[in-house]
């Protein structure tokens, strides 16, 4: 554990200090965010002191990405829940915009620190320790994701970044630089493994013990995560951040049973049914959609925001000491499809789909028959075949009772030759849009 202190304190403690910054947060959004004042007065909590403390939270209004959206002008392009002073900030990123344009995310000096801290706790429960050697793929650009490199620095580890989009020279730096960890997306990891593969590189033989992947949901996946684990001879752990609340602020650790809070002290975690609101209790096994609050933010602190992230949860000991919550994500709303009912992820198909690995590739493609959200069965997924498998009629015919047995939905599975869908050096698109 990087912080013991912190990582194994008794959750109930970590409520009780999370209650009294919570309190102070809501005094510096009255006194600071037009925002959350305008909001909060309307929903009838005129002062911090109405709004009570966290065991009230539930009772205050949930924060949409597009209400924060409708706030941006020339003027104010951050948008009306900017608190801090200019001279205060200290960087501004941007959130790739995966549902419309880009949005600014600024950062204070102590929010940039409150930053590296979760996520270097996160990236630490994995199991790499300082003197390591770490080879990233993520680009120090303009997105969040950047402030993630950053916390190999404060494990200690030595990190070599390569970057997105060039294979061969981070192929080549894993043989020459014999790092113990990789970090990438987990498609950009299974695309590794093929890679390799067809070149005759021996990646399950390559120094790499650890594999974080982050960006995007399916590490997580049992039937994905142990093709990967497959492919490269080593341990896969997965990562998770939300753009707008910070980088990486869930880890998982060497235990496998989901992503710790890495954040724990900085941001408090809820969760809601998503199609009501209403909030439910984070008890073990509980499913919902996340809604996340900034404790300790100053550039542009959210309440309740509205993640889109389906997470199951497990609050049981962990073996490893971390006393935090653990989450596993099921997939986001904005990939989600409802056929006659049902909410579809699509990492969930592919997960389906890849347990009939080795006869597929374990690449697939939801086509939609329609626009929108709402489908009528039966719904159409690309299936492709692994290297040198001919299409069969049983096999189709298996998948797609396996995807109605397991996801209770009607589907019909086209077969695809090996090489035919796309390949991703960084999130895979998994829905025809
Ligand atoms: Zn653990």
């Amino acid at each position: 554990m990087l912080e013991p202190a912190v990582e194994a304190r008794p959750w109930a403690e970590q409520l009780e200090l999370d209650d009294v910054a919570y309190r102070a947060q809501l005094d510096y959004l009255f006194g600071r965010s037009a925002f959350y004042r305008g909001k909060l007065t309307a929903a009838g909590v005129g002062s911090a002191r109405e709004a009570g403390g966290l065991d009230a939270l539930a009772h205050l209004p949930l924060t949409e990405k597009p209400e924060l959206r409708e706030t941006v002008t020339a003027e104010q392009p951050v948008g009306a829940h900017l608190c801090a002073e200019p001279g205060e900030i200290v960087r501004i990123y941007s959130t790739s915009g995966t549902t419309g344009t880009p949005s600014y995310v600024p950062l204070t000096a102590g929010d940039l620190d409150n930053w590296i801290t979760g996520s270097a706790r996160s990236y630490a429960a994995s199991g790499v320790v300082r003197g390591q050697r770490i080879v990233s793929t993520y680009n120090a650009g303009p997105f969040v994701a950047g402030a993630a490199l950053a916390s190999f620095d404060r494990i200690g580890l030595c990190h070599v970044p390569v970057g997105t989009g060039n294979t061969e020279r981070l192929v080549r730096a894993i043989e020459l630089l014999r790092p113990e960890a990789a970090v990438l997306t987990p498609s950009y990891a299974a695309h590794l493994v093929e890679w390799t593969r067809e070149r005759g590189v021996d990646l399950r033989g390559s120094s790499v013990e650890r594999v974080l992947v982050a960006g995007e949901p399916g590490g997580g996946e049992p039937a994905f995560r142990a093709r990967l684990e497959e492919g490269w001879g080593a341990r896969v752990t997965e990562a998770m951040g939300v753009g707008d609340i910070g980088v990486s602020l869930w880890g998982e650790c060497e235990q496998q049973d989901g992503m710790h809070l890495g954040a724990r002290d900085f941001v408090h975690v809820e969760l809601i049914d998503p199609d009501t609101g209403a909030s439910s209790a984070l008890v073990d096994g509980a499913a919902g959609e996340l809604v996340l609050t900034h404790l300790r933010h100053r550039a542009a602190p959210l309440l309740r925001f509205r993640t889109r992230d389906h997470v199951e949860v497990r609050t049981g000991l962990c073996a490893c000491g971390r006393t935090s919550p653990r989450v596993r994500c099921l997939g986001r709303t904005d990939d989600m499809l409802i056929v006659r009912g049902v909410n579809v992820f699509p990492s969930a198909v592919r997960e389906v789909v890849t347990g009939f690995a080795p006869r597929v590739s374990g690449h697939i493609l939801v086509v939609p028959g329609s626009p929108g959200v709402k489908q009528e069965p039966p719904l159409p997924v690309q299936v492709e075949l692994a290297h040198g498998v001919t299409a069969d009629d049983a096999l189709a015919e298996a998948i797609r009772a396996r995807l109605r047995d397991v996801l209770v939905v009607s589907t019909r599975v086209d077969l695809v030759p090996w090489g035919s869908l796309a390949r991703s050096e960084y999130k895979s698109t998994l829905v025809r849009k």
